[in-house]
């Protein structure tokens, strides 16, 4: 095996191209639109959650915490090799927990967490009051190992370090029919657009499947410029309704806000949504009531319809085809862990890294 076609270049297509960038490999990678991370890459906020994610055990844990342990050295190696400046937040995720059960549920993280080599500490609300004056007062965990990264800044940082490497990208270049492809292996990390790439394809297998395999989920966000606020830390705070927000520091006073969770695609930002984030923000720090809203967006999660979260491996009687996708609200999270599993399927047929194989 020598050629890899990617078909897609989000935040998963860019971070497997880069991978494979340091292998023999011929690379080469396709992407409908004229540049990278147009789609759901380009709506997410770069939140890397694992050790301070309510989920305290689990194959979803295990793929997020491996993940979470790449990113630190991979920015440095991007940043060293392509010397363009990456947003990365390495001042952790302080959780404001507004519930008994998910004060309860922390407090119990923190043990399981530890058994794990990760550190949570649980802040008192007089502790956090010291420090977060502006803020509602109430218990809190702080997630020093967890991180936020710029995911267009990194997804161009990834393009950037791997056509040095030697992969060729083709933009404006959609694929309409995988069996047009000459390569040896194909990777489908097409995000919502695999559903119609893979249609044909699952139809026709020995357990077909007439379903669509992902489903989108709506998210909207904000970009905000809020005077005075100072915030260093990443805020993961909890709704009255038990959804949470998360605000992201970008400096220069302005902040992403986000992101809503609509069960439906959402094509773009609505008012009604975008203006209960913000009374959620303000409902944790009234700072917040005077920030100057500079941007809106909305974008679409790919979530798999019944099947585990992500999902990765060879496409069922096809043993050339391979899949990396429906990251759903983790892409970003996931990237590194995924591409370096999907690179081992590439090179040896299996991985070593918790991963669990797709089948129909
Ligand atoms: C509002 C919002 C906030 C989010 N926040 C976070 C967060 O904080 N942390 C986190 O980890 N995740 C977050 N996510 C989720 C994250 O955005 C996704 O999980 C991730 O971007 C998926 O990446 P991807 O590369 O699989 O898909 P995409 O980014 O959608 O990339 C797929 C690419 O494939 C291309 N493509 C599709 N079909 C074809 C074709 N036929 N031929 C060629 N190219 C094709 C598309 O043009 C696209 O560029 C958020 C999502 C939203 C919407």
């Amino acid at each position: 095996m020598k050629t890899v076609t990617i078909i897609g270049c989000g935040v998963i297509g860019a971070m497997l191209a880069y991978e494979l960038s340091k292998t023999e490999l011929k690379v080469t990678v396709l992407e409908a639109n004229a540049l990278p991370a147009m789609v759901a890459t380009g709506s997410a906020l770069g939140v890397l959650m694992a050790v301070s994610s309510s989920k305290a055990k689990g194959p979803l844990v295990k793929l997020r915490l491996a993940s979470l342990k790449m990113y630190d050295c991979l920015i440095d190696e991007l940043t060293t090799q392509t010397k363009r400046n990456i947003l990365y937040n390495r001042n952790g995720i302080l959780s404001f927990l507004r519930s008994p059960e998910e004060k309860n549920k922390a407090r119990s993280l923190i043990e399981i967490r530890k058994e794990q080599g990760f550190e949570l500490q649980w802040l008192e609300r007089d502790v956090i009051s010291q420090q977060y004056s502006q803020w509602l007062t109430e218990d809190g965990i702080l997630s020093p190992c967890d991180r936020a990264v710029h995911p267009t800044q990194l997804v161009d940082a990834l393009v950037d370090a791997a056509t040095q490497n030697g992969v060729k990208f083709q933009w404006n270049a959609p694929v309409k029919c995988l069996e047009d492809i000459k390569s040896d292996r194909i990777v489908v990390t097409s995000g919502l657009g695999s559903n119609v790439l893979l249609a044909q394809i699952l139809k026709n297998c020995s357990q077909a499947r007439e379903q669509d395999l992902l489903l989108p989920v709506g998210g909207q966000a904000l970009l905000l410029q809020v005077p005075g606020l100072n915030l260093q830390t990443i805020i993961n705070a909890e709704n009255e309704d038990h959804s949470d927000i998360n605000i992201v520091p970008l400096g220069n006073d302005q902040y992403w806000l986000g992101a809503t969770l609509e069960f439906e695609p959402v094509e773009l930002p609505h008012e009604a949504n975008i203006s209960l984030l913000l009374e959620q923000a303000i409902s944790w720090c009234p700072t917040f009531k005077q920030a100057k809203v500079l941007k809106t967006w909305a974008g679409d999660r790919p979530r798999p319809d019944g099947f585990q979260s992500p999902i990765l491996g060879f496409v069922p009687d096809h043993p050339h085809i391979l899949i990396a996708t429906g990251h759903y609200r983790n892409g970003v999270m996931m990237a590194p862990v995924t591409a370096q599993i999907t690179r081992d399927l590439l090179l040896t047929g299996t991985s070593d890294l918790p991963w669990k194989s797709f089948a129909l």
